[in-house]
């Protein structure tokens, strides 16, 4: 996006890597104020906001909802619910125990969201009009007058920047930074967990008597019949997501045995077989959930120009990932202000 320029005074320049709920959140508050560009590795927007789209099926194969408890966050989700790219869902998340029994959950009241017409509808209702330079991976910063290079894997040359800034995962964003950046020992202190998702496209609606419902079970946490979420037009589809513990354990697992132990666990939580239906995938997510957060907000070093944010930062939520760019834009528009 063009910023905004008084007089003959240069824009700054900022770099941000990653293009998920945090690095768009970022990019929409400094735009105005910045000379603003975001670099995703992926062809989608939304990071683990994510989407799926096979044959006749569609599968939300990250997060599957989201809540909004602050003012702030509250208010964005107002704007892309007018927009039509966020809808309500479930009604229940009740926990399905070991011996099938169906219980609801003891927290009620609390609105569930859901993308529309999946999960990136969020994230692409947010990136209106932002510069972003999809599939392009930062793999380097160098430091060159003050500024920073920025580099792909190739060594091809992506720019340079004022303040670079990333919302990778923690231990992404450890790797990518210089040994100078002042949040390296916040970084180490972020703990995060992987994730095995399981995405099953069948001819005729499961009917498991909910929509969503947690697992208790040694391998599974979670299930959702992602079709009957608002807003999807494609066939039945489930959504299996492993624990983040047993994840952890199997992450270099073959992954033919990985969706066979997912699937006998799957059969063992809902007394149904799904071996044979018509569409069966697996996905691994390195890193998906945060078991312990940096405890700090955001990480600024205004001296080196680099910051890094996350749901990392705070807790392993999408709404963290929203607060933590919040946080971290409201500190970089004062200095912004200062010149
Ligand atoms: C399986 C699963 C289930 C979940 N369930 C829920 C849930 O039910 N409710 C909930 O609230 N939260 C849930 N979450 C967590 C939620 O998705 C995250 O908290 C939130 O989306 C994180 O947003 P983020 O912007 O911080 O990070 P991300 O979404 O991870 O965004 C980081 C982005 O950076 C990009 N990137 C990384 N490195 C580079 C690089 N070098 N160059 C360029 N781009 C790069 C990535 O491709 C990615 O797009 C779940 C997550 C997973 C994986």
């Amino acid at each position: 996006m063009a910023s905004t320029c008084r007089g003959d005074r240069v824009p700054t320049s900022i770099a941000i890597i990653g293009a998920g709920l945090a690095g768009l959140t970022l990019a929409r508050r400094l735009a105005p104020l910045a000379d603003v560009t975001l670099f995703e590795k992926s062809r989608g927007l939304g990071g683990r906001l994510a989407n799926r789209r096979r044959g006749d099926y569609a599968f939300d194969h990250g997060a599957q909802y989201f809540t909004a408890r602050s003012e702030r966050f509250k208010a964005v989700v107002a704007e892309a619910l007018a927009a039509g790219s966020v809808s309500t869902w479930p009604e229940a998340v009740p926990t399905l125990s070991r011996s099938g029994e169906c219980t609801p959950h003891p927290r009620v009241g609390e609105t569930r969201y859901v993308g529309t017409p999946g999960m990136t509808g969020l994230a692409n209702h947010l990136a209106k009009n932002l510069d972003i330079r999809k599939e392009t991976t930062v793999a380097a910063l160098g430091r060159e007058d003050r500024r920073w290079r920025l580099r792909d894997a190739d060594q091809s040359d992506l720019g340079l920047f004022d303040i670079v800034i990333s919302t990778a995962p923690a231990p992404q964003t450890a790797t990518l930074m210089p040994a100078a950046f002042t949040g390296h020992e916040a970084l180490a202190r972020a703990r995060m967990s992987g994730c095995f998702t399981l995405m099953i496209g069948l001819d005729e609606p499961p009917d498991l008597g909910f929509d969503a419902a947690r697992l208790e079970d040694e391998i599974l946490s979670f299930i959702a019949i992602d079709s009957s979420k608002p807003g999807r037009a494609g066939k039945p589809a489930l959504v299996v997501h492993s624990r983040n513990d047993w994840a952890e354990a199997h992450l270099e697992t073959d992954r033919t045995q990985v969706q066979e132990q997912l699937l006998a666990a799957l059969a063992r939580c809902t007394g149904r077989n799904f071996r044979s239906a018509r569409w069966i995938d697996l996905h691994r997510w390195r890193y998906a959930a945060v078991d312990q957060p940096a405890s700090e907000p955001f990480l600024f070093d205004p001296d080196l120009g680099l910051g890094a944010c996350g749901d990392w930062c705070i807790g392993n939520r999408v709404e963290a990932a929203f607060e933590s760019a919040a946080a971290l834009a409201g500190v970089v528009s004062e200095r912004l202000a200062d010149g």
